[in-house]
């Protein structure tokens, strides 16, 4: 009775297969690409997301856009999550991951139509994929200068930001990475080490890079040191406060002193934290949750200087940066969990004060961000993400490649004479999947109000001619194809690369896909059907 069985399975399940299923999906993926294409390169639109309370968001991020729409297609979904997947590895290309994935699909769909087998798509694609990132290698320039990685960390936020600012983002990035490159550490660096601070007033201009972690946060007590050249500091993951006696709580109070005792025993407890870390020489204490007000004076008289409340993250940069290891609370503390600092002082930002702390283990930097209104402020944050993360990626693997849709336009034109040397079908996967690579110069073109044919089939034949080669690429500003090694827009190796790595992926996972099974309670499916019938 398995035919039956399988009935009863699927009685609550709308079911779309073989090829319906795969248009439907390549629907989907086009939908969302044709939502991000317009913000490609320098001269791309920006959206702006409104929420449900009407709060809005401008951004020219694409990864930005997709994280914040509200997407209900499953395949949809996927293509935000390669978006995100190379956000979190090379932190730009974001927009050049989902489209490529949607030309890759919309290729294969043709193919399809024409009675090729998806598993052969799959082949040549695969096939086309190792062989353009073998050819990205060979042209990538690897003895890069100084101003060459200034220019690839500018060209990563032009069009995020107006040009002056993202300079000075870049200016910014680079003088963080200085600070924290001596550093071991994986990609995740620049966030162990790398504090961001928005603050209300000047311009975005006047954003600067503080060395040390500079906190909002004054002393708990006034009267405890303000500054100090150094010494030794604890990290309370925690809190310091004796548990409180819960307001409706009843306690039976069976004879006077009983109160009295009560709060005698929780000031003991606290004398017996204070007393151990004087005891381990510890002058600085920062604990995350509470300190109990009594502990207040006990500690400046111990001569310890106490900071409360803090944010995760701003301890896991404290922790790093002078080595103290975080301990749930004080009574867990080893002698090896106590870490240095080499000073701290008191700032102000914005008439609030703050402090700053050094630590011994090699530097930490703040980047103060400043903007007219808490959106500008957001946003100039992100770029300078984008900034730093790909300047921290750069320091690591110094390779580039031409921007302005040279390196695709080269790899298409390197595909389609590679895909005459394969035998059998996958060659036309080959080609589809060289066609695709052109959605980048294409987009390019289109985004700047140039024609988008005329420019492909331009730049493809600038490059084919005597003095051409792969380094030639579209010149937003002059509309002209020009070398862009001379123009200074470049693209990282790493982030082309995982580019194609993963929207391939992507692609490919789609089109594994023969079978889609849609649950029917699902009252926001959108109904495709109609719309396939139409096309298919
Ligand atoms: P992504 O999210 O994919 O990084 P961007 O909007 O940042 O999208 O656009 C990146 C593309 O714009 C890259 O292909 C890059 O080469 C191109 N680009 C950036 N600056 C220029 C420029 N000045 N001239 C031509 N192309 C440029
Ligand atoms: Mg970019």
């Amino acid at each position: 009775m398995v035919e039956s069985d399988h009935e009863v399975a699927l009685e609550d399940t709308d079911r779309i297969h073989g090829r319906s299923a795969f248009v439907n999906n390549v629907k989907a993926a086009v939908a969302l690409s044709s939502a991000v294409r317009s913000t490609l390169g320098p001269k791309g639109l920006d959206k702006m997301l409104v929420d449900e309370d009407g709060g809005a968001t401008v951004t020219n991020d694409g990864v930005t856009v997709l994280e914040t729409a509200k997407v209900e297609h499953p395949t949809a979904r996927l293509l935000v999550s390669t978006s995100s997947a190379q956000d979190r590895a090379a932190r730009d290309g974001t927009t050049t991951a989902v489209i490529l994935t949607s030309e890759l699909l919309q290729n294969s769909l043709e193919l399809v139509r024409t009675g090729i087998h998806p598993s052969v798509i799959l082949n040549g694609y695969r096939i086309a994929l190792s062989e353009a990132q073998e050819e990205l290698e060979r042209v990538s320039k690897s003895d890069i200068s100084e101003e060459q990685m200034r220019l690839a960390v500018a060209t990563s936020l032009s069009g995020k930001v107006d040009s002056a600012v993202g300079d000075h983002l870049t200016g910014l990035a680079l003088e963080a990475l200085d600070s924290i490159s001596a550093d071991e550490g994986g990609d995740d660096l620049e966030r162990l080490r790398v504090k961001r601070m928005r603050v209300k007033d000047g311009s975005t201009m006047d954003s600067e890079v503080v060395n040390g972690l500079v906190l909002p946060k004054s002393r708990m007590d006034i009267a405890s040191e303000a500054t100090s050249e150094g010494g030794r500091i604890v990290i309370i993951d925690g809190g310091m406060e004796s548990p409180s006696l819960d307001l409706d709580a009843s306690i039976e109070v069976t004879n006077l002193g009983a109160m009295k005792e009560f709060h005698d025993r929780a000031q003991n407890r606290m004398r017996e934290q204070v007393e151990q870390l004087a005891s381990m020489d510890v002058d600085l204490l920062v604990v995350r949750d509470g300190i109990e007000e009594v502990a207040s004076t006990m500690l400046t008289d111990a001569g310890i200087t106490a900071y409360r409340r803090f944010e995760r993250e701003d301890l896991e940069i404290l922790s790093r940066m002078t080595g103290a290891n975080m301990a749930r609370d004080s009574s867990r503390l080893r002698p090896e969990d106590v870490g240095t600092y080499t000073s701290r002082s008191e700032q102000a930002y914005s008439g609030i004060k703050h402090t700053r702390i050094d630590g011994s283990e090699g530097g930490a930097v703040t980047v103060v961000i400043r903007g007219s209104s808490p959106a500008v402020r957001e946003e100039v944050e992100r770029a300078f993400d984008d900034a730093m993360g790909v300047a921290l990626r750069l320091s690591k693997e110094p390779r580039l490649l031409p921007g302005g849709g040279a390196i695709q336009t080269h790899l298409a034109r390197h595909l389609r004479a590679f895909a005459s040397s394969q035998s059998g079908r996958e060659q036309m996967a080959i080609e589809a999947y060289a066609a695709a690579l052109e959605i980048v110069p294409r987009t390019l073109a289109e985004n700047s109000g140039l024609d988008p044919i005329d420019a492909v089939l331009g730049l493809s034949a600038a490059q084919a001619a005597k003095d051409g080669g792969a380094w030639v690429g579209l010149d937003i500003g002059s509309g002209q194809n020009a070398k862009m090694d001379e123009l200074g827009v470049f693209d990282p190796l790493f982030v082309s690369r995982h580019a194609l790595d993963c929207s391939t992926e992507a692609a490919c996972s789609v089109l594994r896909i023969d079978d889609v099974l849609w649950a029917k309670q699902d009252a926001q499916t959108p109904d495709w059907q109609s719309e396939m019938e139409d096309q298919d």
